[in-house]
């Protein structure tokens, strides 16, 4: 299958301009040529693009798709089938809105990634860290204050984001276990967090030696750890003992800035969701004290993007949504343009995303390239607002070459 987009104008993800008049052929699932001036190949479909931008796939660093209800606790009970529909449902949706990859940080398993590489479900391609590790009363451990019924509960068997793991030999252990079960990386939890009840966002979760520890196992098997913070000491902690990418970051400073630049670690933000919870939270029924951690996190976050621009941190695009807040995945590009330039929120979300997901051969547009591509409705760098709602303004999704929207 040979596609041909003619006159279009080009975001190519790495660069801060847009190219007019461009045209790029798709053949065999990858893109075959670039060019500013009319390609003679023979097209089993041409597309007349003027006036419209082709630029990559979009790809969300920070989602949980089996998150059917933003009440994680809840989740944890439901049926598995039931889960594995909602979730279906969803990466379909994800789909429409432009996204052609999205990495899942707690929940989705190897299952779901073959199922969507077969076919079985429309949806984004996925790379799944399985459960997420947490501590006993941490970022994984639902059980609140009042319950004394013993932690891991067999976590690993329902539908909820993540396992309990303490010491340094359960780590190992529940790190390996991920991975033989075919994680493509290890996610932890390493601060308090907004959804859970027993951990204050002051607190830092696992003990140097437990995150090294964990850090060896994903190293030892070729790939990385991502990890859950929010403050500067947290972040610090995580980075220091070996974490590749830092999720959330919202109460980072000038200083543990320096230190993610210095050690190439990547940083996550993920603005969006707590913009929604707040907005949505008599909906959601957040308990008061959910609240409050809410808006600490909330108020810092667009200054979080500014300390890490002005210290050069390698930022990609999350969203980590829940239950029916999913519908505002495309939020976090307007919300970050308010304080970064547009075309910066597109890399993070494109080039700088594959780097994260080390898919070199996604997030860009140029020769030779696998053929993820949207085009969309107008000028994304002059306009944001093309990038919104349910992907209303994304005219075509391609995925491997093959068009799977408009
Ligand atoms: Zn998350």
């Amino acid at each position: 299958m040979r596609v041909l987009f003619a006159d279009c104008d080009l975001f190519d993800g790495v660069s801060d301009e847009i190219r007019r008049g461009m045209h790029v052929l798709v053949a065999d699932g990858r893109i075959a040529e670039v060019s500013d001036r009319a390609i003679r190949a023979t097209a089993d479909r041409v597309i007349a693009a003027k006036g419209r931008t082709l630029m990559p796939g979009l790809i969300d660093a920070h989602v949980h798709i089996t998150a059917a209800t933003p009440n994680l606790a809840e989740l944890e009970s439901m049926p598995v089938s039931y889960v594995s529909h909602w979730t279906a449902r969803l990466m379909g949706q994800m789909l429409e809105r432009g996204f052609t990859m999205v990495r899942d940080v707690g929940g989705a398993d190897a299952g779901h990634r073959r199922a969507q590489e077969e076919g079985l479900i429309r949806g984004p391609r996925l790379s799944v860290s399985g459960k997420a590790l947490g501590q006993t009363g941490g970022h994984t451990d639902f059980r609140g204050t009042a319950r004394t019924d013993p932690g891991d509960m067999q976590r690993r068997f329902t539908p909820g984001l993540g396992r309990v793991v303490d010491g340094v030999p359960a780590c190992l252990m529940a790190a390996r276990d991920e991975l033989r079960l075919g994680a493509d990386f290890v996610k932890i939890m390493a601060n308090g967090g907004v959804a859970t009840p027993a951990d204050p966002i002051d607190w830092i979760q696992f003990t140097p030696e437990e995150i090294r520890a964990i850090v060896a196992v994903a190293e030892a098997s070729c790939t990385y750890v991502a990890a859950h913070t929010y403050t500067a000491r947290a972040i610090e902690h995580a980075a220091t003992n070996g974490v590749r990418t830092l999720e959330h970051c919202n109460l980072i400073d000038d200083r543990v800035a320096g230190i993610l630049r210095e050690r190439g670690c990547y940083a996550v933000p993920t603005l969006i969701v707590y913009d929604c919870l707040d907005r949505h939270a008599d909906a959601i029924g957040l308990a008061p004290a959910n609240r409050e951690k809410n808006r600490k996190v909330r108020e810092a976050g667009l200054a979080s993007l500014e300390i890490m621009a002005r210290a050069g941190v390698r930022m990609g695009y999350g969203t980590d949504l829940l239950g029916g807040m999913h519908r505002e995945q495309l939020g976090e590009f307007a919300l970050r343009a308010r304080v970064l330039p547009a075309v910066e929120v597109l890399k993070s979300a494109t080039s700088v995303n594959a780097e994260i997901l080390r898919r070199p051969d996604l997030g860009r547009v140029a020769e030779g390239m696998t053929a993820d591509l949207i085009l969309v409705d107008g000028d994304p760098v002059a306009d944001i607002s093309v990038l919104s709602g349910q992907g209303e303004r994304i005219a075509l999704v391609m995925q491997g070459g093959r068009v799977v929207k408009g």
